[in-house]
């Protein structure tokens, strides 16, 4: 199926020069991530049924990888550190196994020539493992080791000899999510083969063996998946798709919850993943995609690796076929699954409730003092003379005085001025004002809830959590850990609500990973400012209090220079002036 030998394999041989010619140019390695990808392939082609990564400092300190598969003969160690020597020579012959299945022999000696390498291997049939350590380039000892068949490289220190690339690395907690994120996607393209994560913290991601597709995206995408998703099978004469695929209700912001892979390889085929929205039709609102898992197995002749330096891009033979079966397949599968499926989707997604038995008891903590609790749920804004019932708006510097008309559908307030009608975008307004407390040095307001909630967190979502820990504490949300996997939500945003809070922190989290959408403003503390504001902020769809609403209002008005929009660009307020009114209604004197 991937085309990979399995078993029987050849020994390592150098390319011929013409075949090296054919070879993308570019960087193999970029960053961690992107030789912790190279070396799950490699255990991946030798044929192992389960590898394990360990990092220290990201994958900048320090990478590891071990796998149970062939292993490498001792006499060949010094080969597969060399530059385009492989032993992947499909029947084919090279040169095809080049553009298909991108063999090129270059990963580990791209990794070796900037980094401090250990190769440890022992081959089926030996008794001790022999290995190679090989410093930027140059290999400087051979070695003994007892180990169980497999291999084992270490890559210490990555770039230590190239600073310029070095300099361009992220944080190591940074690094260390682009690492879950590249497992993840490697473990989407083979949940047949176990994966595992730990660093110097302890174990970080266990992906165990998979039977069904199904199973193994719950693991990535979240333990709702197997439940709100459908199977999609479909094959024809370029090849099969095989998937499992989040219902509408699931489906994401943006398209990264969607794993491609061609042959057993994650790839990045925009393409592809619009052929699979596609299918979907008008199921999908704009601005929402599918979240899941799609296998393509194509002929190997049929697909060309070589375009793009990591492999991650591929071009198909029969591209536009091939997308219009996928289109086809995802469509027929969708129909037979919204009706078998329309009870479950009135109940997907995060419990927000109370933990389903199996957690340990959250309410301990509101027996405490649930009095002292709400007590202690702050307002960093001034509370403005309401009396009760009372909804008008002090005027402030000017402002005209504005009367609570009422909400509308939950996304704009009406208020009548003293000489019109004012329109309010709840959310803009409310991400103005919190936007504009944090620029100014101020804390945003949160609210204890009264029981915590609990919060199972995938590893990713983990690994976000711990990158992000600032942001999203100053957005509002408390959270903390619980037990293995296990989280539980103290805190939230005081405007943003307490409806939801689990399902609100996973959002904030997605968002966060995707490094926020927005381009407005400028200057990166303002930026930072804008999207902690966003996600603390009352939300389109948000029913919120009259109380609250005249709340917002008043701190609005008493915002020095009276902002017409939010940070974005997008207005607060629409004004109404009587004299438009007027016109409308045709009175004379307008
Ligand atoms: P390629 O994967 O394109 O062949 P690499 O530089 O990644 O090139 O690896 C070179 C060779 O080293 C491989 O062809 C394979 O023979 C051997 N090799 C690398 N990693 C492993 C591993 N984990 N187990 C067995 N053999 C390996
Ligand atoms: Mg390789």
């Amino acid at each position: 199926m991937s085309g990979a030998p399995s078993s029987g394999r050849e020994p390592i041989r150098r390319l011929a020069p013409e075949t090296v010619e054919r070879i993308a140019a570019g960087e193999v390695v970029e960053r961690p991530a992107s030789a912790v990808k190279e070396l799950v392939e490699n255990a991946y082609d030798a044929g192992a049924t389960s590898i394990s990564v360990h990092l220290r400092g990201g994958g900048v300190e320090r990478i590891e990888v071990a796998d149970d598969g062939t292993g490498i003969p001792p006499g060949e160690l010094v080969l597969a550190v060399e530059r385009h020597a492989t032993s992947k020579l499909a029947p084919l012959g090279p040169v095809e196994s080049i553009s298909s299945l991108g063999f090129r022999g270059e990963a580990l000696a791209a990794i070796a020539a900037v980094s401090r390498l250990r190769l440890l291997s022992r081959p089926a049939g030996a008794d001790v493992a022999e290995g190679i350590e090989v410093v930027a380039g140059k290999v400087v000892e051979r070695f003994a080791e007892p180990r169980a068949p497999g291999t084992t490289v270490e890559v210490d220190q990555l770039f230590f000899n190239t600073p310029a690339r070095r300099k361009f690395l992220k944080s190591p907690p940074r690094e260390q999510v682009e690492v879950v994120r590249t497992l993840e996607q490697l473990y989407l393209a083979r949940p047949e083969v176990a994966l595992r994560l730990a660093s110097e913290a302890g174990e970080l991601a266990s992906y165990p063996a998979a039977a069904r597709l199904e199973e193994a995206a719950g693991r990535v995408l979240g333990p709702e998946f197997p439940r709100a998703s459908f199977p999609v099978r479909a094959s024809g004469a370029e090849g099969a798709v095989v998937g499992a695929l989040g219902l509408p209700a699931l489906a994401g912001p943006t398209s990264s919850g969607l794993y491609l892979s061609v042959n057993g390889r994650p790839v990045f085929a925009r393409a592809l993943a619009q052929a699979v929205r596609a299918g979907f039709g008008d199921a999908l609102p704009r601005h929402r995609f599918p979240v899941g898992v799609v296998h393509l197995m194509i002929e190997p002749s049929r697909v060309d690796v070589n375009v793009h330096p990591t492999k991650r891009e591929v071009r198909l033979a029969a591209a536009r076929s091939v997308e219009e079966a996928v289109l086809a397949a995802v469509r027929n599968a969708l129909v037979g699954a919204t009706r078998l499926h329309e009870p479950v989707r009135a109940s997907i997604g995060r419990t927000s409730r109370g933990p389903r038995g199996e957690a340990p008891p959250v309410g301990a903590l509101a027996h405490e003092a649930p009095l002292a609790r709400a007590a202690a749920v702050q307002r960093t804004l001034p509370q403005g003379p309401a009396g009760a019932g009372a909804l008008g708006v002090a005027a402030a510097g000017g402002h005209p005085r504005l009367e609570l008309l009422g909400p509308v559908g939950a996304l704009y307030w009406v208020a009548s001025s003293e000489d019109g009608l004012v329109l309010i975008d709840q959310h803009a307004a409310s991400e103005r004002l919190l936007y504009d407390t944090l620029r100014a040095g101020g804390a945003l307001a949160r609210q204890t809830l009264v029981e915590p909630v609990a919060l199972t967190l995938t590893a990713g979502e983990r690994a976000t959590l711990v990158a992000h820990a600032d942001e999203v504490r100053a957005t509002g949300f408390e959270v903390e850990p619980f037990g293995p996997g296990a989280f539980r939500v103290l805190a939230v945003p005081s405007y943003r609500g307490r409806s939801a809070p689990a399902e609100a922190v996973v959002a904030l989290l997605k968002e966060l990973d995707e490094g926020g959408r927005a381009t407005l403003p400028e200057g990166l503390e303002e930026r930072r400012a804008a999207s902690i504001a966003c996600h603390a902020a009352i939300r389109a769809g948000d029913v919120v209090e009259r109380a609250k609403i005249a709340e917002v209002l008043r701190a609005l008005d008493r915002l020095p220079g009276r902002p017409r929009s939010c940070p974005h660009g997008r207005p607060i307020f629409v004004h109404l002036p009587r004299s438009r009114l007027d016109r409308w209604f045709l009175r004379s004197g307008a």
